[in-house]
């Protein structure tokens, strides 16, 4: 069996629909698939049919943004009851925290004589929820910027007059959600915060103790000296250790479905805690 814990739709920052995941999965040769959409489960229902008329396993997933001190990371549920109420109102919350930052992202602009950039961006994100390359279109819009790379060098970027940090929740929170869940909770993505040898331990340490499950030993394709060192961590936190493509769209070979190295041997897979024996 070859599993694809990590993958996102369209129902996110994913390219493809649903059912279009699917057939790129069973055609990789995937075949347990996890769809884990940032901050949202409303993609399952589609790919769950999709998953039947593919004979592919989905696990029902989500990726939820979180934040650890001042670094923003990122964790997995996976197995996650769709119907759950926690699961409901979390969601919820997550988006009024997008929400929240993309009025102080405005009341900034504001400031700076951009009024009406909250509407005026919201026009680019249609039914999404505006977010930073939505008001860079808009700057563009009104003349206020050449091209949106402009627009974050001179308002929107780090440090620039607009930026705006999000506030997520911390990593107990969102463990505690997905837990009520009855999900498992996977530290996704480790070496994707660019953390110092200590941090990263401490991260990992932090994620443990906190009641988290699984560490995301690969993501994508990664080195061997990358996924050992992982997988080294994993074991001695105590952790069970997951895979994923984090696959977003075709084109990117690094992030593809199914295409990455298998798991070291002394690794315990977390699909064992979702019930598979493999
Ligand atoms: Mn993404
Ligand atoms: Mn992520
Ligand atoms: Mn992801």
């Amino acid at each position: 069996m070859i599993f694809d814990l990590h993958s996102h739709s369209n129902y996110s920052d994913g390219i493809l629909s649903p059912a279009a995941l699917m057939s790129r999965a069973k055609a990789n040769g995937v075949t347990v698939l996890a769809l884990t959409d940032h901050d949202t489960i409303a993609g399952l229902r589609d790919a769950q049919q999709a998953a039947d008329e593919n004979d592919l396993v989905l696990i029902p997933g989500i990726e939820f943004s979180s934040q650890w001190g001042k670094i923003g990371v990122h964790i997995v549920g996976l197995g996650i009851a769709t119907e759950s109420d926690v699961l409901a109102s979390a969601i919820v919350e997550q988006r009024q925290s997008r929400l929240s930052r993309a009025q102080a992202i405005a009341e900034r602009l504001a400031k700076l004589g951009f009024i009406g950039a909250l509407e005026g961006a919201q026009r680019f994100a249609g039914d999404a929820l505006v977010g930073r390359p939505h008001f860079a279109r808009h700057l563009v819009d009104i003349g206020a910027v050449r091209q949106p790379q402009d627009a974050f060098k001179k308002f929107l970027g780090t440090g620039k007059p607009a930026d705006v940090k999000y506030q997520w929740p911390d990593i107990h929170q969102i463990i505690a959600w997905i837990h009520a869940a009855g999900g498992q909770a996977v530290l996704a993505h480790p070496l994707k915060y660019q953390l110092t040898r200590t941090k990263m331990r401490g991260l990992i340490s932090d994620f443990a103790a906190a009641g988290g499950d699984a560490l995301e030993v690969i993501s994508g394709q990664q080195s061997h000296a990358d996924t050992d060192a992982l997988a080294r961590l994993a074991t001695e936190h105590h952790l069970s250790a997951s895979c994923g493509s984090d696959f977003h769209m075709p084109n990117q070979s690094w992030q593809e479905l199914g295409n990455f190295g298998r798991l070291p041997a002394h690794c315990h897979p977390v699909w064992r805690r979702l019930g598979f024996t493999a």
